[in-house]
């Protein structure tokens, strides 16, 4: 597939829950993917698709990555594939990854929704990572198709046994996110069924998570971080929960207006999340909010009680 966003495909650095300093890299479109979550922070999906593409092209992408390295004082702590969609999907992913570990001296990441895991390609292109987070929210297909929303074809059965072929192969960091939606997937009978085929994938480490941003679909509920913890505890492997974002330094920002632009662009943030991710005082990210606010270049919405504010 081919086509461009006018969005830049290096974004951050940013502090992210689990990988420390993240330099993100999108290898998609806005928004491709096999899937179209209710609880997606990115909105509704637009390219609804299983099928593998070269989307942005790979040799841009690496320079645009080692142009963004050069300016950092500091390196990051990763090189994040995630973004606007499932980073799997491009046919050079492999390459990508390898080139990434030649041409910078940090990890490579890769956030994945795992559908694509059922090809043995993917599988071989992803093994190069250092990090895998695979996510896995659903183990029947009803629950599945109910919070997903798969494109036509995707059985769940082969997504788990793409999992499961890839943990027993994979030789680095493999981290397993499930995200419950209240009323959707949290049921005692269902969560049994997550933590045993959890148990049978294998992964170093569970992450359980909630609708934290606003959802592609309206009323979509999140669970409490009392009940997040109490299924943790209950999940029979090692199993956290993942904690709001926290302040992290960043080495060179660039211009703060623009960051925060093209940040919320890609998801909605709130007045912490900003102030975390340019370094700044919460007073100075509010008043700049306020600022793109008035301007247009946002918008704020209320999700839980909590205003979030997504770039125009
Ligand atoms: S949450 Fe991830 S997997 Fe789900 S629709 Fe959004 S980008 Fe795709």
């Amino acid at each position: 597939m081919s086509g461009s966003s006018g969005q830049q495909a290096v974004f951050g650095p940013v502090p992210s829950r689990r990988l420390g300093l993240s330099l993100g890299v999108d290898l998609v479109y806005p928004k491709t993917c096999p899937l179209d979550c209710i609880y997606c922070e990115l909105g509704r999906t637009t390219a609804h698709t299983a099928q593998r593409g070269l989307f942005r092209d790979a040799d841009e992408v690496l320079a645009q990555v080692e142009k963004r390295l050069a300016e950092m004082e500091t390196p990051p702590d990763f090189v994040t594939l995630a973004g606007s969609g499932e980073p799997t999907l491009h046919l050079d992913l492999g390459r990508i990854i390898a080139e990434l570990k030649r041409i910078s001296p940090c990890r490579v990441a890769v956030l994945t929704n795992g559908v694509l895991l059922a090809d043995p390609q993917v599988r071989r292109d992803l093994a190069l990572a250092d990090v895998v987070i695979p996510s896995l929210d659903a183990v029947t297909q009803e629950i599945f198709e109910c919070i997903n929303r798969p494109a036509p074809g995707i059985i769940i059965e082969d997504v788990i046994a793409g999992l499961k072929a890839f943990a027993k192969g994979f030789g680095g960091r493999l981290w397993l996110e499930v995200l419950l939606a209240a009323g959707i997937n949290d049921s005692p009978e269902h969560l049994a069924a997550l933590a045993t085929t959890a148990r049978d994938i294998g992964p170093e480490l569970v992450q359980l998570n909630t609708v934290i941003r606003p959802p592609a679909v309206a009323g979509v509920g999140a669970l409490s971080l009392e009940r997040l913890e109490e299924i943790a505890a209950g999940f029979g492997l090692p199993c956290t929960v993942t904690a709001p974002p926290r302040a992290a330094a960043a080495g060179d920002r660039g211009d703060l207006e623009r960051q925060v632009c093209e940040m919320t662009r890609r998801r909605p943030c709130t007045i912490s999340d900003v102030a975390a991710i340019a370094g700044v005082e919460p007073g100075r990210a509010e008043r700049l909010l306020h600022e793109l606010a008035r301007q247009g270049r946002v918008r704020a919405e209320n999700f839980g009680g909590e205003t979030f504010y997504r770039g125009v």
